[in-house]
């Protein structure tokens, strides 16, 4: 097993730092470090995305020939660490890493030419439409219907906690286009306008005050037969393949080193000690990234991801959780201060209304302590729950060991 980086790797990564040191400016830094949800806030998402698409580094995994850098697991990693330990805002995964894979692989040409480059350049922005409310972990039982109308199908129905809906221009859906015995067979991949009459947003604000999710409501909407991707009831072929991109090429373990090491910081800034569970949890954090590393040189060596990613998830957010623990314990004196207008981006709290000097009590990293804490629970629920990632190791080892 290599896991050492190759000269050329140093290089790329010192190429990138350069890149950052230039392009990452104190404004996007901040705006990132007062991130509480795991999904930056759109206009911040997409000034960043901008600048790496001025440089041509916006889609690590897209061929060339779609403006994208084609580049190898390894650099892939090494753009991911520098860039998450740089500060940067994480883009919106919802074009770039979700509906962008799908439409270079199951696209036409016609699809690929009208959206990946608004994709790529920020100009339209995605949401996904998979989950409603009574299919989420079961999504082959999704219910709303797509019925046929000449070139067009009728949409209604409705899709819930679809993240950032209520800035999309587009929204990609898993729809009902046949009722068949194998609740699998008769779903298809569509991709539907958000100005489409018969579409409406419903927030839906979470326990941190923030509003990111909503209820989509689709009511008779009208959509060009044109805009399904794949074939017409093959769609659940398509979800599989986006399903896998949600679970892997994900590194977890370089944000959270950053996140213990700036709790030690604010620990010993407001002479506070913790040092046996934050010992504990770094070491399992550096186990973490041994493993990410591990992972990734296999990918490198061609091999398949695996029920690996599952574990990595799982991992992944369960520190993290553990985490927002202590740094809520850390901000105790100051979390019972109600303070959603420190909490920005994602607030300030609807009808709350913020003291005019914009301060808060007590430092600007414990307010945001417990709206993280909050939002994190999230984690382990969101991109295939815990327990269906615990099921999947379950599979994979009871095959293993006969
Ligand atoms: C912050 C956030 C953002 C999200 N963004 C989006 C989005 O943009 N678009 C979108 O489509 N969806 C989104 N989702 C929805 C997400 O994909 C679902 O919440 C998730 O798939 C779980 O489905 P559910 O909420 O219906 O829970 P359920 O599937 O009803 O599960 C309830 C509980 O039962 C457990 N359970 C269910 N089945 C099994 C089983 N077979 N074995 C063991 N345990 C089981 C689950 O683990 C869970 O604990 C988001 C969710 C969150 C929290």
């Amino acid at each position: 097993m290599q896991l050492a980086w190759s000269a050329d790797d140093l290089a790329f990564r010192d190429e990138v730092r350069a890149f950052l040191a230039a392009e990452l400016t104190p404004e996007l830094k901040m705006a990132a470090a007062g991130m509480t949800s795991v999904y930056a806030p759109p206009d911040v998402a997409l000034a960043w995305q901008k600048k790496l698409h001025a440089r041509g580094w916006v889609a690590p995994s897209w061929p060339v020939e779609a403006g994208g850098c084609d580049w190898s697991v390894a650099r892939r990693y090494i753009f991911a660490r520098e860039t998450t330990e740089a500060g940067a805002p994480p883009l919106s995964p919802m074009g770039l890493g979700m509906c962008g894979p799908v439409l270079l692989h199951y696209g036409t040409e016609e699809q690929k030419r009208r959206f990946l480059p608004p994709m790529l350049a920020g100009d339209e922005f995605w949401c996904q439409g998979y989950s409603e409310p009574n299919s989420g972990s079961d999504l082959a039982s999704l219910q709303m219907k797509a019925e046929r109308d000449g070139d067009h199908f009728i949409c209604t129905g409705r899709k819930i906690w679809t993240t950032h809906a209520h800035y999309a221009d587009w929204i990609f859906c898993l729809v009902r286009t046949t009722r068949m015995e194998k609740p699998q067979l008769g779903i298809s991949f569509l991709l539907i306008d958000m100005k489409t009459p018969g579409v409406s947003v419903r927030p839906i604000v979470s326990l941190s005050g923030e509003h990111v999710q909503n209820e989509v409501i689709f009511d008779e909407v009208r959509v060009p037969v044109a805009n399904v991707v794949g074939r017409i009831d093959d769609g659940w072929t398509v979800a599989k393949y986006l399903m896998e991109f949600e679970r892997g090429g994900h590194a977890y373990a370089p944000s959270l080193v950053k996140r213990v090491d700036t709790l030690v910081v604010h620990l010993a800034e407001t002479g506070q000690k913790m040092p046996g569970r934050i010992a504990a949890l770094r070491t399992e954090i550096e186990a973490l990234d041994a493993l990410e590393l591990q992972f990734n040189a296999g990918l490198s060596n061609g091999a398949a991801p695996g029920p690996m990613a599952s574990a990595l998830k799982i991992l992944g957010t369960e520190l993290s959780q553990r985490l927002t623990e202590l740094e809520v314990e850390a901000a105790l004196p100051w979390v019972e201060a109600y303070q959603p207008h420190l909490t920005l981006p994602g607030g300030p709290v609807p009808g709350f209304k913020a003291p005019a000097d914009g301060l808060g009590v007590g430092p600007a990293w414990a307010a945001k302590a417990f709206p993280k804490y909050l939002n994190d629970r999230a984690g382990s629920i969101y991109a295939g729950t815990n327990e269906i990632q615990r099921g999947i190791l379950w599979q994979y080892l009871a095959r293993r060991n006969g």
